[in-house]
């Protein structure tokens, strides 16, 4: 069972993973996309792809090009399905910075082919997150930078406010698919300027108003 700490106390039990595809109009247009006509599309992590705050992520086999993408992570604390996006907030948990590690080139390889993402994106350590903040009154990420720096230097740079479909209307839309439900977690998509990594880096995610995240490359476990 994966668990993460909440900020004030208390453990968010994992259920699912999910992530969306493509939700900053500048990394749709780096990844050959077209940011103006596509609705989001989802993918899954397993849910013990977790890796928290302060850990040590092994550089996964099986890849030449493991890539970094910040992201803003949305924790699910109630049941929906079939929800309109004004209905939407109310299964909002709270939030969390976390890091869709990508396995890039797999991912190359299976686009062209026309292959499921999951050895691409699904991997084990693949989703490293950092503790969540409870939604409410006194959290509000209007406008809230998100950046990352790998070994103190500034590798993404943006703002929540450029994504382009809103944490409700994801949460709308993924649940016209799939009944939503506590533990959930959604990471909404990266900004652009993704890139590589390699054992021994220091990676700082931060998005303004929640706890930063703090990750380090390891040598390969295998
Ligand atoms: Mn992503």
């Amino acid at each position: 069972m994966t668990v993460l700490p909440i900020v004030g106390g208390g453990e968010f039990t994992v259920r699912r993973i999910y992530c969306v595809g493509r939700n900053y109009r500048a990394h749709a247009l780096e990844m050959g996309g077209d940011p103006d006509r596509e609705l989001p599309f989802f993918f899954q992590k397993p849910a013990d792809a977790i890796v928290p705050d302060g850990a040590a992520m092994p550089y996964p086999p099986r890849t030449a090009a493991l890539e970094h993408e910040v992201e803003l992570v949305v924790a699910i604390g109630a049941e929906g399905a079939n929800l309109r996006a004004a209905d939407a907030a109310g299964l909002i948990f709270g939030y969390a910075v976390g890091l869709d590690m990508t396995r890039r080139d797999l991912q190359a390889q299976a686009k062209k082919a026309g292959q499921p993402w999951d050895m691409a994106k699904g991997f084990d350590h693949s989703a490293p997150c950092g503790a969540l903040s409870p939604a409410g009154p006194g959290l509000t990420l209007d406008g809230s930078a998100i950046w990352l720096d790998v070994n103190g230097t500034r590798r993404q740079q943006s703002d929540l406010s450029h994504m382009t479909w809103s944490v409700t209307e994801v949460i709308a839309e993924l649940s016209r698919y799939m009944r939503l439900a506590p533990g959930d977690l959604i990471f909404t998509g990266t900004p652009e300027n993704v890139g590589p990594v390699k054992p021994g880096d220091h990676l700082h995610a931060h998005i303004d108003g929640l706890t930063d995240l703090r990750l380090s490359i390891s040598q390969p476990s295998y």
